[in-house]
């Protein structure tokens, strides 16, 4: 090292910063993190991926004890002690916090928490305090983004961080936005009693996913929610004992009137709140910072990861993003692969799709074929009752390989790594279905959709026969 006060500099202590931090100590660097949040764990563990995943476990409680009588068994209808719910979602925040704190401690990673404003390509300011370093990590991450028309001062308007809060239970709940977060929440607060109330302005939920695997979703969802696709909340308009909310869609009604609104229209990158103009480093207009395959910006000695260099905006994108990036800054010669990054919505069923969807492959004009294994004929979905579910793998003509898969179903989101690992491992059909699973288990139909494209499926009729 040189003069300066640090080897590796990071900016924000979430998923890609904690992660490039840590591994750029463990390879041996001098490393100084910031953050400006009082502990680590950025969005995801604080108010995003770990506060949503304990909820949700405890509507997948209520809902299977609510359809236990299908199958000879019923409970009572459940009480729900909110503040035992509170404590135990934040139980679950602050051994993950305090256990990254730990790993920070035995690493010699410097934290220092306060808010760090760039001044030069090799300087920041924290609370007036200036450190200097050789290479930087930028992992600021995003924030809420907003719409035009919504009261936001009004304490019953939401953000997804509000909604974890778990304050109350509303009676009538609307949310805007039917992306994974605004579908997340309409699992937890459906199960715990609220009517919601979903808009959505594309023409369907989760407009990226491919539809027919989106309707399985939303035909379960439709059984406890509304759900207006196509459709604009234009204003929002508070009174003292309703929220009014003021829809244009053919399908909604005009007004319909609420007691908390949840604006769930996705997120935006916080490049532009840093004082990078006083840096070299390009941000475009809505505040993303472009970086290469290494996860370098146009400044050679500054890197940025995760939310804050673009979509999609996920945890585990953050994360093999930031041990790229520590790893370029330490000499090796890696880059990032963004061509098997899975996708999960936690929803009752699970979404999630790796590769490449149905509508990407066509809209790419790439000539593949697809084989999809319907639930219907899994004894182990039939046993636990989710025959509803869906497995869809997509292969390239020419090559036989896995490109693509998508699965609704129970457990998908645990599924999508068996897909993941193929894909990544560019996996033929044919190897995917001499490859043994374990009988009888969901991942199972991984194996029969692959088989299913190599003409050797014997638990259906084999259409290649
Ligand atoms: P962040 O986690 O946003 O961390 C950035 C950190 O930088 C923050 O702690 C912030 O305080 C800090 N910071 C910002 N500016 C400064 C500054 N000037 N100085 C110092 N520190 C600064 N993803 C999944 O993969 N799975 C999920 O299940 C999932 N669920 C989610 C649920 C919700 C409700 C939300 C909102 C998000 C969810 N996500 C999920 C997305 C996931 O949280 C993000 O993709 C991930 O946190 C991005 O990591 P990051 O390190 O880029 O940024
Ligand atoms: P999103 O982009 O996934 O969904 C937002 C939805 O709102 C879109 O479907 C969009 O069409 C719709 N929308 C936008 N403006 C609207 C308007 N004015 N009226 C009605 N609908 C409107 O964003 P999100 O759900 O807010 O999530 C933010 C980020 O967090 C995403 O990048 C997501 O990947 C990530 N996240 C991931 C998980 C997970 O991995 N399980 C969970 C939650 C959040």
């Amino acid at each position: 090292m040189t003069d300066f006060d640090c080897d590796v500099l990071v900016v924000g202590g979430g998923p890609g910063g904690y992660t490039a931090a840590f591994r750029a100590a463990d390879l041996g660097k001098k490393v100084i993190l910031v953050e400006k949040r009082g502990n680590l764990g950025g969005v995801c563990l604080n108010v995003g991926c770990i506060p949503s995943k304990a909820l949700l476990h405890v509507a997948e409680i209520i809902n299977s004890a609510k359809e236990a009588d299908s199958v000879g068994v019923e409970f009572n209808k459940p009480k729900i002690d909110l503040d035992k719910v509170r404590d135990f979602k934040s139980s679950v925040v602050n051994k993950l916090t305090c256990g990254l704190s730990c790993l920070a401690d035995q690493r010699g990673v410097d934290v220092i928490y306060g808010s760090a404003t760039f001044k030069t390509d090799h300087s920041i300011v924290v609370d007036d305090k200036e450190i200097s370093f050789e290479n930087c990590i930028i992992a600021a991450g995003s924030s809420v983004a907003q719409i035009p028309g919504i009261p936001y001062d009004d304490e019953r308007v939401w953000s997804s961080s509000d909604a974890l809060k778990l304050s109350e239970i509303p009676k009538r709940l609307l949310i805007i936005g039917g992306g994974i977060i605004g579908l997340e929440m309409a699992t937890v607060y459906s199960a715990l009693g609220s009517k919601v109330t979903i808009v959505e302005y594309m023409p369907q939920i989760v407009p990226v996913a491919d539809k027919d695997l989106v309707m399985v979703l939303q035909k379960k969802l439709k059984a406890s929610c509304d759900i207006y696709t196509k459709t604009k909340v234009t204003e929002v308009v508070a009174e003292s004992d309703k929220l009014i909310a003021k829809l244009e869609g053919k399908k909604a009604p005009e007004s319909a009137e609420f007691d908390a609104v949840l604006v769930a229209v996705g997120r935006r990158p916080n490049g532009k709140l840093l004082g990078l103009e006083n840096t070299s480093v390009n941000v475009d207009d809505a505040g993303f910072i472009a970086a290469n395959s290494q996860l370098c910006t146009n400044c050679p000695n500054i890197f940025a990861v995760g939310d804050i260099v673009g979509q999609p905006m996920l945890a585990h994108k953050a994360v093999h993003e930031g041990k790229v990036a520590a790893e370029v800054i330490c000499g090796h010669d890696v880059s990032f692969n963004s061509s098997a990054i899975p996708s999960v919505a936690y929803t009752d069923p699970e979404l999630a799709w790796v590769g490449l969807t149905e509508k990407e492959a066509k809209e790419q004009g790439i000539d593949f074929e697809k084989a999809n294994f319907p639930w219907a004929a899994s004894g182990r979905a039939l046993s636990s009752e989710v025959a509803n579910g869906k497995t869809k793998t997509l292969f390239d003509k020419s090559t036989g390989k896995l490109i693509g898969v998508g699965v609704v179903g129970k457990n998908a989101g645990e599924l999508i790594s068996i897909a993941a690992l193929a894909i990544s491992k560019e996996m033929t059909g044919e190897e995917i279905a001499k490859t043994v699973f374990p009988h009888p288990t969901l991942g199972e139909t991984i194996g029969f959709a692959a088989e299913l494209f190599d003409g050797s499926i014997t638990d259906i009729m084999n259409p290649k026969v």
